[in-house]
């Protein structure tokens, strides 16, 4: 996955965000760290209760600042953070060519910490979309987390799949699915492993297209991606599975806990979107069997 390097990505509306507090990596290694890591992965929707409900930090800090050095697709190869400001453009734009009156959510790097409507956001919470304030929070660093502690190459083109899961629930507010399938408890075909699996299908869809948007002058921002970056991808989708996290934890897979999905629905649904587009993505229409 590579952003070609003369498209313009200046446009972009993403914020940094955060006290720079280095709050993971040595400090709380372990298996606090990695439960805590484990629980929060892709949270989405759910963040907020597994935290307990939200807190906010008052004043003027919440609006952040602009991504510094990030006006080309150059820059997007070289810096995690420049790179996903930069596809939030091209998702962005995706999402306007297939959903009416689609309005962007606000995007925010986050630096070591940061409050928000959901909850403190960090590389230890890992990546969410908060829907109160159509907020994606991602923390780069964590990343790097993914790396240490499962093994996953967490490149490039797996980072734009955990960044377009999250605007996959950004879809799923603003056309109504969250509303329309509210959390029912866990389980292999609860509504919220529907939502996360819709979710992993609308990204893939995004990636099967994501050569096509382009720039104010008409340059595609991305290349189309390697069968080597898809099947990264699909390595992340896999490493963030339910029973996958449930084994890697020590503990025994229990289908009636899960809250995201297996490895291979994960994998699975992700493939969908990439082959078949968002039309392929209606995971509540599947029986619970299929799913
Ligand atoms: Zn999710």
């Amino acid at each position: 996955m590579t952003f070609n390097d003369n498209a313009r990505v200046g446009g972009n509306t993403a914020k940094r965000r955060g006290a720079g507090v280095a709050v993971a990596g040595g400090g709380i290694a372990g298996i606090g760290a990695i439960a805590v890591l484990l629980l929060s992965l892709f949270t989405g929707q759910d963040f907020s209760s597994l935290l307990g409900g939200g807190s906010t930090i008052p004043g003027g800090s919440q609006t952040g600042t602009e991504i510094e050095n990030c006006e080309t697709g150059a820059d997007a190869n070289e810096r995690d953070d420049c790179r996903l400001a930069a596809a939030s453009l091209a998702i962005d734009q995706f999402w306007a060519d297939t959903v009416q009156d689609y309005r962007p959510p606000q995007l925010t790097i986050v630096d070591g910490q940061t409050s928000t409507q959901c909850g403190t956001a960090s590389n230890a919470t890992g990546p969410f979309y908060c829907p109160p304030e159509e907020g994606v929070y991602v923390d780069p660093t964590f990343f790097g987390l993914l790396r240490q502690q499962f093994g996953a190459t967490a490149g490039p083109l797996a980072q734009l799949y955990v960044l377009a899961h999250e605007y996959g629930h950004h879809v799923q507010n603003i056309i109504g699915i969250m509303d329309r399938y509210p959390n029912d408890g866990t389980g292999p075909d609860s509504n919220g492993v529907r939502t996360e699996l819709q979710a992993d299908c609308f990204a893939g869809a995004w990636v099967g297209a994501m050569s096509q948007q382009v720039d104010e002058n008409g340059t595609p921002f991305l290349q189309a991606p390697t069968d080597v970056e898809i099947r990264d991808a699909i390595d992340a989708a896999q490493i963030v599975g339910d029973d996958h996290i449930q084994q890697s934890s020590g503990g025994t897979v229990n289908p009636e806990t899960w809250t995201h999905g297996s490895s291979e629905q994960r994998q699975q649904w992700f493939v969908t979107g990439l082959e078949q587009g968002v039309s392929a993505c209606d995971t509540f229409a599947v029986p619970g069997s299929s799913l």
